[in-house]
């Protein structure tokens, strides 16, 4: 249920937001290479996607 902004202390909001990563949005790391990528699209640094090199077939 909805509780009004003021009735939720600064002490329960920031208890709340500790489970929050410092994470760009749609953004994740490549698991190759561990380069940052935009999720759900080929690695920019290394040319793969799901563990397979994608680029190789487009050459
Ligand atoms: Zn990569």
């Amino acid at each position: 249920m909805a509780v009004p902004a003021r009735r939720t202390s600064k002490a329960k909001k920031a208890k709340r937001r500790t489970h929050y990563k410092l994470t760009v949005p749609g953004m994740s790391t490549c698991s190759n290479c561990g380069e940052l990528k935009r999720s759900h699209h080929v690695c920019p640094a290394c040319g793969q996607y799901n563990g397979k090199d994608v680029n190789a077939q487009e050459a």
